[in-house]
């Protein structure tokens, strides 16, 4: 990212912050009002300035002059992955750079690439809520904190972040010995906040209880990447000795959801806009379980309309009885992705996180990771016709960055994608019969 964009990005960082720590005090009426009001601002914005939606709007005869609130939502047809993928181009306001730009990639639950522009004004609000939810979890900015996630290092070593008093561990390089190393250099340096993929706080967890050393607690958790089980939750409560808090959030910025401090889960309806439905597209009311539907307010550079996520959740039915107070409707559960783990010779265990590996290949259309031997996986893809030679060298490239040179790695082409005994498509297979957390 360039340093005006930074810039930028920090300016209206500087005045989303105030923004999100005033509306969690609205009531749920005036929510409803500035959904309605951002929602329309955007149809109205796709209508004129983006090619996919004005050819959409022309086509079934929808004038987003007539759009006045949620209630005319169901006019727009729900936008799947797959078309995302075969119109990405289409998808960019003609204005876009006015919006500021920077290309993000990302895949969604059986791994579809995506290229998506996430312009400026998304960044701040994005980096805006997220620190809100950090907030309920007891972080404050500059405050000491750990870090276990993707984040290439070229080592296992704990680096320093000064600007945001963060020590960071890399996912990728979490083998015993890094562990261990890990263990020892927190126990020094004593943050009060950790935050992660839930498997790799638990992995490290792990290997503390196996050498019988005692570790540094925090005060809090959060935690995100890959799906909170109840199994995982209790493990790392227990473990840590603290409260553990769950975020969930995705690279196209169209939802989030995040533990309140009063145990609950919300949306966090400031920054998106969320739907359930059935399997006939049908908005479901509270107490229902459907498909997460979502829409960023402030992607002005490529707006995603009603954009189908998949993943699944189950809302409350009574979406403001928690006692926080926030306008923000409870949900139950986010029925995520599961997946098993790549392991490597030296001990490591990756995860989910792979699926970035495959964002950047042409001609993908959605893909799997299948390990049937320590040193043996093969990737099973389903492609269009763009996919070429070039397409199985990127992703050949990105994922032995992952997974390191031992692993012999095959590319597969298939018709469909394997499933397991359970007759679920797993982005990430294991054979090996080891048993997870
Ligand atoms: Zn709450």
């Amino acid at each position: 990212m360039q340093f005006l964009d930074t810039i930028n990005i920090a300016l209206k960082l500087s005045t989303r912050i105030p923004f999100y720590f005033r509306s969690q005090k609205w009531s749920p009426k005036r929510l409803e009002n500035y959904q309605d009001l951002m929602l329309q601002r955007l149809v109205r914005h796709a209508g004129k300035n983006v090619p996919y939606y004005r050819n959409l709007f022309k086509t079934i005869g929808f004038d987003t002059g007539t759009f006045m609130n949620r209630g005319d939502m169901k006019k727009i047809p729900i936008l799947d992955k797959e078309t995302l993928r075969t119109h990405q181009e289409e998808f960019i306001a003609d204005n876009a750079d006015k919006y500021g730009i920077s290309w993000d990639t990302t895949s969604g639950t059986t791994g579809t690439p995506l290229k998506m522009i996430i312009d400026h004004s998304t960044r701040a609000n994005y980096y805006a809520a997220l620190l809100r939810s950090y907030n309920w979890a007891g972080y404050f900015f500059g405050k000491k904190s750990f870090g276990a996630k993707s984040y290439f290092f070229k080592t296992g070593k704990v680096h320093f972040k000064r600007l945001l008093n963060n020590y960071r561990l890399d996912s990728n390089k979490l083998n015993e010995k890094a562990g261990i190393e890990a263990i020892a250099f927190l126990n020094r340096v004593k943050p009060k906040f950790y935050h992660g993929y839930p498997f790799s706080l638990l992995t490290l967890a792990q290997f503390a209880l196996n050498k019988g050393i005692a570790m540094h607690l925090p005060d809090s958790i959060i935690v995100y990447g890959e799906t909170l089980s109840d199994r995982r939750r209790e493990l790392l409560e227990s473990i840590y000795g603290c409260k553990v808090f769950d975020f969930y959030s995705l690279h196209e910025c169209s939802a989030m959801i995040s533990d309140c401090n009063n145990n609950k889960k919300h949306f966090i309806e400031d920054f998106a806009f969320h739907e359930v439905v059935d399997n006939e597209d049908n908005v479901l009311d509270n107490g229902c379980e459907g498909q997460l539907i979502g829409t960023s307010f402030y992607n002005y550079g490529m707006p995603l309309l009603r954009y189908r996520i998949g993943d699944t959740v189950v809302m409350d039915d009574n979406p403001f009885q928690c006692k926080c107070g926030r306008p923000f409707r409870i949900v139950n559960k986010i029925i995520g992705r599961q997946n098993d783990y790549i392991e490597t010779a030296d001990g490591k265990l990756i995860g989910n996180v792979l699926e970035h590996t495959i964002d950047n290949a042409n001609g993908v259309i959605m893909s799997q990771i299948v390990q049937d031997r320590m040193n043996h996986v093969y990737i099973n893809v389903v492609i269009d016709d763009s996919f070429n030679d070039n397409s199985g060298a990127q992703i050949m490239k990105a994922f032995r960055k992952r997974v390191g040179d031992e692993m012999e790695i095959d590319i597969k082409v298939v018709t469909e994608l394997e499933k397991t005994a359970a007759g679920k498509t797993q982005f990430l297979m294991s054979k090996l019969g080891h048993k997870y957390i």
